[in-house]
């Protein structure tokens, strides 16, 4: 994925604009203390995000590395709405699962859900 690198007078806007408050916990970023932060898409790529400053807000660093996981999960849940949303799109894997199945996507098939 080819992310823009922004300048740092880009980081700087971007960070005024917001307040200096990170998206992901909403608390004030203390850069002036050393601490660590990022500039990050809130619609990640993959889900059809921008990759321009409308799209970008101020994060912790710590904050984004959490974030990653979810957004895997998010990623999951976006996919499946667009399925539903073109209708016409119904790759295998969206299939109606029978009833104690679910898919997984490492094996690429329906296993017996784990209860
Ligand atoms: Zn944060």
């Amino acid at each position: 994925m080819n992310r823009r690198p922004l300048t740092s007078l880009r980081r700087l806007k971007l960070f005024e604009a917001h307040g200096g408050v990170c998206h992901i916990c909403e608390i004030r970023i203390h850069g002036e203390r050393g601490e660590k932060w990022d500039v990050e898409h809130v619609i990640p790529i993959a889900m059809g995000g921008k990759d321009d400053e409308s799209n970008m807000r101020p994060a912790h660093v710590d904050c984004h590395a959490g974030k990653s996981k979810v957004d895997a999960r998010n990623l999951a849940k976006v996919n499946r709405q667009r399925a539903k949303h073109f209708g016409a799109w119904k790759p295998s894997g969206f299939r109606k699962m029978p009833e104690g199945y679910k898919w997984d996507w490492r094996l690429q098939r329906a296993v017996k859900e784990a209860r």
